[in-house]
């Protein structure tokens, strides 16, 4: 079967030591990428540490890195998180859950939050991994298949509370309390669902779905809870319960809008100046000419585009930065490229082959995400794999 994961693009490792330079480009000669994205581990691994210490030594904290660690590379970003302390971890797919199982410790506890497809069953015990059971035919096949093996086997088992996404309704919580022979075989070893309105800590929402988890978990076996993703750690301890499973949080997504960013930013995405040309009143730029030059203007083309996550949505608000000067997107964002507006950075400061940053210090994921009309998440899960990448490593 191919792997979800497309290869990576040659990956660097380097010692946080020789990042200390705000504008080092000096290892742009060393590849022939036109951006390079920079992705912190120890910055990764810190914020694992604060949220660890934020829900408190009664809570385990999780570590959700579905999506290829949410676009930032699987294979680098789960051993970090393992030396950090984490030993659960939750991924989407089986498929997912199977490239991570190479990556860290046999002991390491992986749950796979979509559970089997009809016919997976078996390898998820091959590969030692622990189903989350979203419905009854979901539950139907893991008891089959403990009946088959003539033994018991864990699985998570999650509960829809509002959301109408995913997990057991009020009614099949119901048919189980009639019939405990339905989960036999079946060790619920943790009982989840999940918050839809986490982000915004006054929607009434979240204490509803609370109070529904409490009620319904009531009707099964004791086992313990789990309710929280990022934001929903930052609703208070109420929400912690027994397990929390942040995965935007790990890579610096800010939980909410209400409260500053206590996480640390992770990734800096530097792209190459392939070009300089001075322009003068009335010229256009890019695809459509959407952007007419009412003065004369001195602009760059940057080496990375909508192909490389660079969404095409972000081009009105968008901007690259150098150093603290900021260099609005000129036009439409094409599909290799970016056109900047550098008039502002002093002459003989830039020059072809030098980088200017599309994420860094002054232009977050959250920031970027703004500019483009779209959520954090979407920004990191889109990243390219043209870009050059770069492992900061972290204790
Ligand atoms: C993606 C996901 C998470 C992690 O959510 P973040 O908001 O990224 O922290 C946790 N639980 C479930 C069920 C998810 O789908």
């Amino acid at each position: 079967m191919p792997s979800p994961m497309p290869e990576p693009v040659p990956v660097s490792i380097q010692s946080p030591a020789s990042t200390s330079s705000p504008n080092a480009f000096s290892h742009w000669p060393r590849h022939r990428a036109g951006a390079s994205l920079r992705i912190d581990l120890g910055a990764i691994a810190d914020n694992y540490r604060l949220l660890r210490q934020k829900v408190g030594a009664g809570t385990t904290c999780a570590a959700v890195v579905k999506a290829d660690a949410y676009g930032l590379g699987l294979a680098q970003v789960a051993p970090a998180l393992e030396r950090a302390g984490a030993d659960h971890f939750y991924v989407a797919h089986l498929e997912e859950g199977i490239a991570l199982r190479r990556h860290v410790a046999p002991t390491v506890r992986i749950f796979v939050l979509h559970g089997p497809l009809p016919e997976t069953e078996e390898e998820f015990v091959a590969h030692g991994l622990t189903p989350v059971l979203n419905s009854m035919e979901q539950i139907a096949g893991w008891r089959a298949l403990a009946r088959r093996e003539n033994r018991v086997l864990p699985a998570v088992i999650q509960l829809d509370t509002g959301m109408s996404r995913f997990g057991l309704s009020m009614s099949d919580v119901r048919t189980i309390a009639d019939d405990a022979t339905l989960l036999e075989g079946i060790d619920p070893c943790l009982i989840i669902s999940h918050l839809a309105c986490a982000d915004t800590p006054d929607n009434p929402a979240n204490a509803q779905q609370r109070a529904q988890l409490i009620r319904m978990a009531a009707l099964l076996p004791p086992a313990p809870l789990a309710l929280s993703a990022s934001s929903g750690i930052f609703l208070g301890p109420d929400y912690h319960f027994d397990m929390v499973r942040p995965g935007a949080a790990l890579y610096g997504i800010a939980p909410n809008e209400t409260a500053p960013n206590p996480l640390r930013p992770v990734v800096k995405l530097s792209a190459r100046i392939l070009q300089i040309r001075d322009i003068a009143p009335g010229d256009g730029v890019g695809y459509g000419l959407t952007y007419r030059a009412t003065r004369p203007r001195r602009i760059a083309t940057i080496g990375a585009g909508y192909a490389d996550g660079c969404l095409r949505q972000g081009a009105g608000h968008g901007a690259a930065w150098f150093g603290e000067i900021r260099l609005p997107i000129l036009g439409r964002i094409s599909m290799d490229s970016i056109t900047i507006d550098i008039t502002d950075v002093p002459e003989g400061q830039l020059a072809p082959d030098m980088g200017v940053d599309l994420l860094g210090p002054h232009h977050d994921v959250d920031a970027a995400a703004r500019a483009a009309g779209t959520i954090g998440y979407e920004i990191l899960t889109s990243l390219g794999h043209r870009y050059h990448r770069t492992y900061v490593a972290g204790g």
